[in-house]
């Protein structure tokens, strides 16, 4: 049941959009001094060798983050999370750190980490990766259901990064569903969920589901390589946030023109930053 591994996509386009956005959110939540709850409901292993046989297999890197690697022209954004990356590489880029490697090298003392993850072979490294570290709890338990079982966090301040495989088409629904458990109990929280477009009115269920229950400040970012399209593949991904930090929107708008031109040197890239509700 559970195919998807994110070995084979580690560090394509759609990852560092999802890891940028997950930074700036991060880096403005530690502008208080109070600490907060980070959630990771669908966390992958933590960190990728970009040379192992699955990254090899579809090179998805090779058009992601490889081709801001070596750009000496990055704005202090994209910095913020190239400097991550920079700190589990000694100069040549061989890791990818997923969201619960960036999001656990940012924590302080007084912030806490749940990261879950249930596929049986991926569950074990993502357990080892964070097995000594302090105030970060792993466990192998389904993602969506966190949103009811850990939420409100005792912080009352906090981020749930929701980033499902979506192999199975109920993930459309289940993050929608999942959204409305934890706004229940944490409504000031920080959400912000993953998504893909493959077949666009997939990607339109989620929308469309989270406009029906009239929760506001809903903000959508999304960076395309090519135009909608009927084949088969990806064309565009993208981070709907709940509750964004008021700096978001205004540092998407600056730095998608820069990544597109970046990350889709072929021309046929576009993005957009639109509020699906706002305030
Ligand atoms: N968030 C990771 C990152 O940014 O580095 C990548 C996560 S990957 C897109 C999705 C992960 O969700 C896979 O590792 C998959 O095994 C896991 N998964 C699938 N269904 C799940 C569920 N119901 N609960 C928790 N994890 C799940």
């Amino acid at each position: 049941m559970l195919s998807y591994r994110h070995s084979f996509h580690a560090g394509n386009h759609a990852d560092v959009v999802k890891h940028i956005v997950l930074t700036l959110i991060l880096t403005a939540l530690k502008q208080k001094e109070k600490g907060f709850f980070y959630l990771d409901t669908h966390s992958g292993v933590g960190r990728y060798s970009l040379l192992s046989a699955e990254a090899e297999k579809t090179g998805e890197y090779i058009e992601g983050i490889a081709r801001l690697w070596d750009r000496t022209d990055l704005p202090e954004e994209v910095a913020l999370y190239i400097n991550a990356l920079k700190k589990i590489n000694k100069g040549k880029l061989r890791f990818y750190a997923g969201s619960p490697l960036l999001a656990v090298q940012q924590l302080r003392p007084q912030d806490r980490a749940l990261l879950t993850e249930l596929h049986p072979n991926d569950f074990p490294l993502l357990r080892q990766e964070f097995a000594k570290v302090p105030n970060v709890v792993t466990k192998r338990e389904n993602g969506f259901q966190q949103l009811k079982a850990a939420l409100p966090p005792k912080e009352k301040r906090g981020l749930v990064l929701i980033d499902p495989p979506y192999e199975l088409k109920d993930d459309y629904e289940l993050v929608v569903q999942a959204i409305v458990e934890g706004y229940k109990r944490f409504a000031t929280g920080v959400y912000a969920i993953w998504y893909p477009v493959v077949l666009r009115q997939h990607t339109k269920r989620i929308v469309k589901g989270l406009e029906a229950t009239g929760i506001r400040k809903i903000l959508q970012i999304e960076l395309a390589v090519r135009p909608d399209s009927d084949q088969r593949g990806m064309t565009a991904s993208g981070m709907i946030v709940i509750n964004p930090p008021w700096q978001l929107e205004g540092q998407m708008k600056k730095i998608l023109p820069y990544l597109t031109d970046v990350l889709v040197p072929e021309g046929t890239g576009s993005w957009k930053v639109d509020w699906i509700t706002p305030e």
